[in-house]
């Protein structure tokens, strides 16, 4: 078994299936060199080894996999003419992490490994070009003592040493940039570096090529056990032993000088989808210059070069001498390069993020993988290749991530607020999106407020988390491909990047634009889809789902079998999610149209009734108001299924707890005090969700079915009146024999026969059930005898069947998930193994009984896309969800059926 796969133009191993055992970055690398793009060579040791040396030890890998090693060095050495170790032509290596899926918390590279005392003498030499050498020297030292030997700083009061070095001896010569730096500064940093290894580690830094490879190697294992990497893991539900890859290829070089470079570039635009071929670049530089936002990148395109002057206020012809694009300073190389970008789209069929470097004249291409896009592009790209017939519509609805899509169902600003707004400055749209929050400096502060707009110079990894708990993003440095806008993007979280203006203060928390001062705790807005900065809180307002987005829709309704409702209690609600694409209701609850101020006094009043005529009274009171909501939800839902639920919550849910409320109700009931206080204490239960509610309401206060059954017939049959067709479902809850079924249905019915018999008129309405209660899923086939309808409410059969509280979970599920003893919080993720075992005999058991039995599942699973294929697979009808999961259940179900 091969431990170890080649790259590169002589002999490629591996090829891009093998992104489980390779990596995404190791198996892409061998594709594009099997495919002709110039990569440089190298080999990838596999993710097993990662495996492997968790388990035995770095000695034990060593043995295991040296020889192969030296071999793939070799050929390394054959095709660049260069000796690994050698002293008058080393050869440089580059050490890159790379997981199977692109983690930003692994390992950061290493480059320019195999330099020494005597290989940058070699170097420079060979190279003609002293300085260079010395740069990548130094380079290599910074990068090495931070990265293999630990010695990055670990918080924000730590300082790098080496930048330190660095800063201080730009001072010393009155320089700004890297690039100003002599020959003889560059040995002063090798010098000093060296030192500050020794001082700080107590040993001498590794001057021994294979030394020096080794370490790190080692160091991008022992990464995939890193706080950020397991703390991305966990955020991804990534699993421990995938390991990572590592690999190790020749270095190119991007700082010999002005026809010198790197870059990054998208296929395509990673914030809109736009087929635009748009990146950065920089001209006499290394490795991640471009995204750690050290010097003002360049635009590839002449196009982005123009779009970018325009965003940062710079002059055409300042552009042109200072900032020109790729295109225009280097054409014929953007001419390959555009070339490349072309094939790879095409080899991959998906939008490509790639990375590159030139040296001297020639282009090398170092990574390419499936761009990290914002919701909206991956509706756009996905649909634009579909149009473009690279991928056919199937694989259109398989690119959507559904849960991704909530992003554009996110706010956005209020166009009338943005006129008024007060714009501060201007940075690069990064990530599109509306973001108002509060100011904060540090990542690991970004929830000390609610809303929080996490305010940088600049974001590296190190600042994942934060940048996933505030609202936005926003930085003073950095382009379009900096870390946080490629990060934000990732995250469909708002970003705004590069906005020059902002003079950050790290050290006394303010944030001063032109002359005023904002302070940590002050509230902005950031536009992430044009890039501009507001003062205080603008206001936003609902979307519009228009153009691709519509089209995917229409595209998935193709595929859907299983129908999409939602669950609503207002005519609003039910209007967004009919917009959406709901076709009916599968849940309204009745009771949240109890608590408006007029109405829940009422409530009260049948409550507190000690005689059923007193309920009575109290119940005629709320009659028409129900009836009202009824007619607006039915109208809203013309033509479609409503399934309305009587009455659930425990009583005591209605009753007030405070003494002057209770005051207050006993004076307008005319009763004492004492009386509420008693009927108060009364209804107090020691676990009121296993209590006195659902059915058993209804059971003991049968005037409460009855009224809301008159409500809900007279509804219907006032829209009848006015053309307007209305389909009730009258749902009773939280039964667990067959007898509470029988005694309400026969309640209702006979209602509804008392109303068609006044009204001289009828309509069509079922009578149904939810199966919630555990005994209700067992019994389902006498149940269905019954029964019309079923359908399951997942948040209490799951609370039932765990036995966990819904309401107290919040106290040790976060640790069981934490231990791994659950993998996903069950009320969010429906236990399909437990919980799903219920659902499947309830649906089976119950369709033995009654053929036509509709069945659906209104609990917050309804919109989750795992539980949502689960429900496609035991045959349900239909999943019921809030009105902004809608289109997501939608792409869900058509994915499962594709
Ligand atoms: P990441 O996973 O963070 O993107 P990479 O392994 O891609 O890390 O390395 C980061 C950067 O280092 C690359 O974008 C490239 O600029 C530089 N780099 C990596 N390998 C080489 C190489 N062989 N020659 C020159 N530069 C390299
Ligand atoms: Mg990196
Ligand atoms: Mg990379």
């Amino acid at each position: 078994k091969s431990h170890v796969y080649k790259f590169g133009d002589k002999t490629t191993d591996g090829n891009s299936k093998m992104k489980n055992l390779l990596g995404g970055k190791g198996a892409n690398l061998a594709e594009m060199s099997a495919i002709g793009i110039p990569v440089p060579p190298g080999f990838t040791i596999t993710t097993e080894v990662c495996t492997e040396y968790n388990l035995v030890g770095q000695d034990a890998v060593i043995e295991m996999i040296k020889g192969e090693v030296e071999s793939a060095i070799e050929t390394i050495e054959g095709i660049m003419g260069a000796k690994f170790g050698d002293n008058e032509n080393p050869l440089l290596l580059s050490v890159r992490s790379g997981a199977r899926v692109s983690m930003p918390g692994m390992m950061d590279t290493v480059l320019n490994l195999g330099m020494n005392d005597d290989a940058v003498k070699g170097i420079a030499i060979k190279m003609n070009n002293e300085r260079f050498a010395w740069d990548s020297y130094r380079r290599f030292i910074q990068m090495y003592g931070g990265v293999v030997l630990g010695m990055k700083p670990h918080s924000k009061e730590d300082i790098d040493p080496f930048e330190e070095i660095i800063e201080n001896l730009k001072e010393k010569r009155g320089i700004d940039l890297d690039t100003d730096f002599t020959v003889q500064d560059l040995k002063d940093l090798v010098f000093d570096f060296k030192a500050v290894v020794k001082k700080r580690k107590g040993f001498d830094f590794p001057t021994d090529p294979w030394d020096q490879l080794w370490g790190a190697v080692m160091a991008v294992f022992n990464s995939w056990n890193g706080d950020r990497a397991v703390y991305y893991r966990n955020m991804h539900g990534y699993p421990a032993d995938w390991g990572t890859a590592v690999n190790v290829q020749a270095m190119v070089f991007g700082n010999m000088g002005d026809s010198s470079g790197t870059g990054v570039c998208f296929t395509r635009d990673a914030g809109t989808g736009e087929n635009i071929f748009n990146g950065e670049y920089l001209i006499n530089a290394q490795g991640e210059d471009v995204v750690a936002g050290v010097r003002t990148p360049q635009q590839i395109t002449k196009i982005g070069s123009q779009r970018w002057a325009e965003l940062a206020k710079v002059e055409e012809d300042d552009r042109r001498t200072n900032y020109p694009s790729l295109e225009e300073l280097m054409p014929s190389i953007y001419e390959e390069l555009n070339g490349y970008q072309e094939v790879l789209e095409r080899h991959y069929r998906d939008m490509q993020d790639m990375e590159f470097t030139i040296q001297e004249g020639k282009l090398w291409i170092l990574q390419t993988r499936n761009g990290k896009r914002t919701g909206a592009a991956m509706v756009k790209i996905a649909m634009d290749l579909y149009k473009e017939k690279l991928i056919d519509e199937k694989e259109a609805l398989l690119r959507i991530e559904p849960l991704k899509l909530d992003e554009l169902l996110h706010p956005i600003f209020d166009p009338k607020a943005i006129k008024k707004s007060h714009i501060i400055a201007q940075g690069l749209p990064a990530s599109p999106g509306a973001a108002t929050g509060q100011i904060v400096f540090f990542a690991d502060e970004a929830n000390k407020f609610k809303n929080t707009i996490l305010t940088r110079i600049e974001t590296s990894p190190e600042d994942l988390e934060g940048m996933n708990v505030a609202k936005g993003i926003l930085t003073a440095r950095g382009g379009m491909t900096s870390h946080a806008a490629v990060v934000a993007r990732g995250m469909g979280k708002c970003c705004v990047s590069g906005a020059g203006a902002l003079k950050i203060n790290y050290k006394t928390r303010t944030l001063v634009v032109d002359g005023k001062e904002y302070h940590e705790g002050d509230w902005i807005s950031i536009n992430g889809t044009t890039g501009n900065i507001m003062e205080g809180k603008v206001a936003t307002m609902e979307p519009e789902l228009t153009g691709e987005f519509a089209e995917l829709m229409k595209l998935s309704e193709k595929f859907s079998k299983m129908k999409v409702r939602t669950n609503a209690d207002s005519p609003k609600d039910a209007l967004a999610a009919r917009n959406f694409g709901a076709l009916g209701i599968g849940l309204t609850r009745t009771e949240h149209m109890f608590f408006e101020v007029d109405r829940i006094k009422a409530m009260r009043e049948m409550i507190l009734a000690s005689t059923v005529k007193g309920r009575k009274h109290a119940l005629d009171m709320l009659l028409p108001m129900q009836r009202e909501d009824f007619e607006g939800i039915f109208e809203a839902m013309a033509g479609l299924p409503v399934t309305v639920r009587l009455l659930d919550p425990p009583l005591h849910e209605f009753v007030p707890h405070q003494l002057a409320q209770q005051k207050e109700l006993a004076e307008e009931m005319h009763i004492s005090l004492e009386a509420v206080k008693a009927k108060v204490a009364e209804l107090e239960e020691f676990n009121p969700m296993l209590g006195h509610r659902g059915c058993r309401l209804g059971i003991t206060y049968p005037e409460i079915t009855e009224m809301q059954t008159r409500a809900i017939i007279e509804a219907a049959l006032n829209l009848k009146k006015r053309g307007i067709v209305a389909y009730p479902e009258i749902m009773v809850p939280l039964i667990g024999t067959k007898a509470e079924f029988l005694s309400q249905e026969k309640l209702i019915r006979d209602t509804a026969a008392v109303v068609f018999q006044e009204r001289n008129d009828s309509i069509d309405f079922k009578v149904g059930t939810m199966i919630e209660v555990p005994r209700a899923a067992l019994m389902a086939e006498s149940i269905a005898e019954s029964a019309e309808f079923f359908s399951f409410g997942t948040n209490d059969l799951t609370q039932m069947t765990f036995g966990y509280s819904r309401d107290d979970a919040g106290k040790f599920l976060p640790i069981y998930i934490e231990k791994g003893i659950l993998k996903h919080d069950p009320f969010e993720v429906l236990d399909q193994e437990g919980v799903g075992q219920l659902v499947t005999l309830a649906t089976k058991n119950g369709r033995k009984t009654n053929t036509t039995l509709k069945v659906g599942i209104c609990g917050e699973h309804g919109g989750e896309p795992q539980s949502v294929a689960f429900c496609y697979k035991n045959g349900l009808n239909y999943v019921s969800c809030s009105p902004y999961r809608v289109p997501i259940a939608r792409i869900a179900s058509a994915q499962a059926e594709i």
